[in-house]
């Protein structure tokens, strides 16, 4: 009995010991196996995590390059228009036929016959011969007097209107006018919408008095496209503005407010319409430093011109097709980069 009882301890010992040696086994192997994993965390999915990353990289990258490139849009055209809806009013004087006028015929009126008016004060029968009915003799004074000015842009309204065109541009005879991006330009709008479109010269709105009759005054501000540099009006705000424009209306107004043409369109619109004045900077007067407009962007501008700017030549800076001499308003120079293929532009110049 006593030997039976110490078997059966021996046995249950033994048993014990057999299990505590199983748990221990279990045990070591679990933490030798964890240690591994460890490691090989340590190692291996290092790399797997610099692999994936890098993909991800890669990848990403990939999505960015098949993005299309992100050019300053022009907001897509709201209107198709060709050069054939814009009427182009060139303002001039009878002295300036050969000093000013036949460069423009040579360089961007030629390409544009069909939409350009020339507004004059005298006969030229040899302008006759090149433009034909395009040349308008105003039969306004061939004074720079307010009146005269403003006897000129009563016509240019007046045949504009006539002309059932969807724009009206004015432009003075010491402007060029790159007519393929002020196509793409107006082609951004309505005609049928009411804009005006230009660059002020001044910084502030102008100051009048407008005269109401009875002697009472009354001062009006307001903003003004530089005749200048060039200004665009709509079909449809044209014909708002018919009350004060037309026949002999316009002179009217401009006496109202004693101010030259490009004010008294200003006042028009602004004043009596309400209508804002739309800026745009690719409009370019000889009152601004022209060396500023960049040279990388010349054909982008609507309208360039020359002069003079406080005491100094002022034109704009282009290496071109001819040097300063032979082209000292830089328009032939100017043409020949928009027209290369004009027969008098020098063949294959590298700029
Ligand atoms: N102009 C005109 N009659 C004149 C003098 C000038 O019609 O007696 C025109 C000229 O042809 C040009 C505009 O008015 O289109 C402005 O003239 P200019 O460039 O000589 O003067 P600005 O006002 O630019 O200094
Ligand atoms: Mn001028």
């Amino acid at each position: 009995m006593l030997l039976n009882n110490s078997k059966k301890v021996a046995v249950s010992v033994g048993c014990t010991a057999c299990l505590l040696l199983l748990v221990v086994v279990v045990v070591l192997v679990a933490v030798q196996h964890r240690g591994a994993q460890l490691e090989e965390e340590r190692t291996e999915p290092h790399h797997k995590r610099s692999f994936s990353t890098y993909f991800t990289k890669l990848s990403r990258g990939r999505r960015d390059a098949e993005k299309p490139v992100r050019v300053p849009a022009e907001p897509p055209p709201a209107e198709d228009i060709s050069p054939g809806d814009i009427f182009i009013a060139v303002k001039t004087t009878k002295k300036f036929h050969q000093s000013r006028l036949d460069l423009l015929l040579e360089t961007w009126i030629s390409r544009n016959m069909q939409q350009t008016y020339i507004f004059t004060d005298g006969e030229d029968e040899e302008l006759k011969r090149k433009i034909g009915s395009h040349a308008i003799n105003t039969n306004c004074s061939a004074a720079h007097s307010r009146q005269a000015l403003s006897c000129k842009m009563a016509v240019e309204y007046d045949k504009f209107i006539e002309s059932g065109k969807k724009w009206f541009c004015h432009v003075d005879d010491d402007n060029y006018v790159n007519v393929r991006t002020l196509v793409k330009h107006l082609s951004q709008y309505q005609h049928t919408q009411d804009m005006y479109i230009g660059k002020p010269s001044l910084d502030r709105p102008i100051e009048a008095t407008e005269r109401l009759g009875d002697n009472k005054m009354k001062p009006v501000n307001f903003w003004f496209a530089t005749g200048g540099a060039g200004f665009c009006v709509s079909r449809g705000l044209a014909l708002k503005m018919s009350s004060w424009a037309s026949g002999g209306h316009f002179m009217n107004t401009a006496e109202k407010i004693r101010l030259p043409d490009d004010c008294t369109i200003g006042y028009i619109i602004e004043s009596v319409l309400g209508v804002p004045l739309t800026r745009s900077n690719l409009f370019h007067s000889h009152l601004e430093n022209l060396q500023q407009v960049s040279r990388s962007e010349i054909h982008k501008q609507i309208t360039l011109s020359y002069g003079m700017f406080e005491n100094k030549s002022n034109i704009i800076s282009l290496k071109g097709a001819f040097p300063v001499e032979e082209d000292p308003s830089r328009f032939k120079s100017v043409h020949c980069l928009l027209y290369p293929d004009t027969p008098w532009c020098p063949p294959q110049v590298a700029f």
